[in-house]
């Protein structure tokens, strides 16, 4: 391989190293839903991601899961005023209020659920996100799900593996406009943050283990 990079064909993907099945102990494990929302998701969306869509049921099973053993969920949802700089490269999106701002119909947040608004890509930068997850919930694991794979679910996972939380990305739960986006999203995710990828979020488990929450909840 040569340094240079010109497109022309197609590139192979490197190995990505999957694993089958996982347990994390509840009290120390959050699962964040990223940008489900009507402009990323919906047909008529601003910004539709049509794999997206494909992603709602393993994600509404994984919630399931979660919520039984009291699992913290916590919704992170885009958030753009008007003349954002973001709008120069993607046009507007998001802007609190529209529909397409809103979080799907079918993954709507319980009430209590943490929701966080988050301007970038990166769901930590400026926002309550780490604090949650450090110093109130004490976890140590997040599982992201969401959209979009190579952007804000990459950069999210890369703050968060930066930070030393373990990062657990399930293939079937994350979209991206294309296979290569995808794919770059997960090997970078396992590869380069020391993240766990499974192809599916059906082989994510919860177990309870009485004791291991925090003091004082
Ligand atoms: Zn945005």
């Amino acid at each position: 391989m040569s340094v240079r990079f010109i497109p022309e064909g197609t590139v192979k993907v490197p190995e990505i190293s999957f694993t089958d099945t996982i347990r994390f102990p509840a009290a120390q494990t959050a699962l964040l839903v990223q940008d489900m929302q009507n402009d990323f998701v919906e047909p008529a969306g601003a910004l539709t991601i049509p794999a997206a869509a494909q992603t709602v049921a393993p994600i509404q099973r994984l919630l399931a899961r979660a919520r039984a053993l009291d699992v913290r969920v916590v919704y992170v949802q885009d958030t753009h005023l008007k003349d954002d700089v973001e709008f120069d490269i993607w046009g507007e999106h998001t802007q609190p209020g529209t529909w397409g701002w809103e979080i799907i119909r079918d993954l709507e947040p319980r009430r209590g659920e943490l929701n966080i608004q988050k301007n970038r890509y990166d769901s930590f930068y400026g926002t309550w996100l780490d604090h949650y997850l450090s110093h109130v919930w004490r976890v140590r694991t997040l599982v992201l799900v969401g959209t979009v794979a190579n952007i804000c679910v990459l950069h999210t996972a890369a703050s968060a593996g930066l930070r030393h939380f373990r990062v657990v990305v399930p293939a079937d739960a994350i979209s991206a406009l294309t296979d290569f986006d995808q794919a770059m999203a997960l090997r970078q995710i396992s590869w380069l943050y020391g993240g766990t990828v499974l192809r599916s979020a059906d082989d994510i488990e919860f177990a309870e283990e009485p004791g291991t929450r925090s003091e004082g909840e």
